[in-house]
């Protein structure tokens, strides 16, 4: 945890460092208070929430007169909590429910690191006991199955696939389901396609692959996927799987490369949905449940 608050904390170094600097230097004049704005608009906080963050930091300034820093770091830290909003439930659906496998899908669009993190999940719940059975529903991309089935040796865990490329995704998410159920595990990972060039058929098959699950279970957890260095496009493209199939939680990826962290609480406002899990590098521990408290604090080391 260590390890990984400090990566966070130097990939953030940007959005605290920046704004303490600024805030702690006493009468702000209004280009000091664009410089905020501007620095929390960088850290891909988004307008709505920079305004209301900065609305905020202004009447306490006002209130309290002048502060020092470890005044304004505190205040800082509280605003970004409530915009974190600790109070989001952040578990993962990942335990037997009435006598059948908990079924998690993970959604995205290509390259944003689906298939990583299925693989990386998958060994954070082996690690908690759990039965895992990976379904290669992503059967677009060629070399996905592939990559999904690597992980699940390398974790000791089956994957459910289809041989044949181009077969039909919700097909193979039925089989992977199944395959669960008749193993008897407590949990089934799915990874899918995601070709958003063509937004109606992805909407076609990503309904689909939901209607075929549905069939046979509920779907208990659906993850979307999203690279945190996209920013702004990224949040758009969120919105059209979340009105596709619903989401449930996001997973943040690509935090390790990034200053944009603000897109945590960007894309919770805009989904409503919290973010549950983090990417902070390409190895297979670098999967990290979202820890709101310690994620503002690096922001602010
Ligand atoms: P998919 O097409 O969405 O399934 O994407 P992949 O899982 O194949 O990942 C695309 C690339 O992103 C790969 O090179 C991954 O190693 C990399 N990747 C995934 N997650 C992270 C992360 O959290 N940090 C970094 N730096 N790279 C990541």
């Amino acid at each position: 945890l260590q390890r990984l608050r400090a990566r966070l904390s130097r990939s953030n170094t940007a959005l605290g460092k920046g704004l303490l600097a600024l805030l702690s230097r006493g009468d702000l004049d209004e280009e000091a208070w664009e410089d905020v704005e501007d620095t929390l608009l960088t850290a891909d906080l988004g307008v709505e929430a920079t305004t209301e963050l900065v609305d905020s930091l202004r009447t306490r300034l006002k209130v309290h007169g002048n502060a020092d820093e470890a005044t304004v770091r505190g205040w800082l830290r509280e605003e970004l909590l409530t915009l974190v909003d600790p109070s989001m439930d952040r578990s993962i659906a990942s335990s037997r429910v009435e006598g059948r496998p908990a079924v998690i899908v993970v959604v995205g669009v290509n390259g944003t690191g689906k298939t990583t993190t299925v693989g990386k999940l998958a060994r954070v719940l082996v690690a908690e006991d759990k039965d895992v059975v990976l379904g290669a529903a992503d059967t677009f991309r060629a070399a996905a199955a592939d990559q999904l089935q690597t992980w699940g040796e390398r974790v000791g865990v089956p994957t459910i696939r289809s041989d044949r490329e181009g077969a039909d995704p919700a097909a193979v998410a039925f089989d992977a389901v199944k395959g669960a159920a008749e193993l008897e595990a407590d949990v089934v990972l799915i990874d899918t396609a995601g070709r958003l060039h063509n937004k109606v058929g992805l909407m076609d098959e990503l309904g689909k692959v939901k209607r075929v699950i549905e069939k046979q279970s509920p779907l208990d957890e659906v993850l979307l996927v999203l690279d945190a260095t996209t920013g702004q496009n990224g949040l758009r493209q969120a919105e059209v799987f979340s009105e596709v199939v619903g989401i449930t939680g996001i997973v943040l990826t690509k935090l390790d490369g990034t200053a944009k962290g603000g897109i945590v609480v960007a894309v919770q406002r805009r989904l409503g949905v919290p973010v549950k899990l983090i990417g902070l590098g390409e190895g297979p521990d670098d999967l990290a449940p979202f820890d709101p408290a310690g994620f503002v604090d690096a922001i602010i080391e």
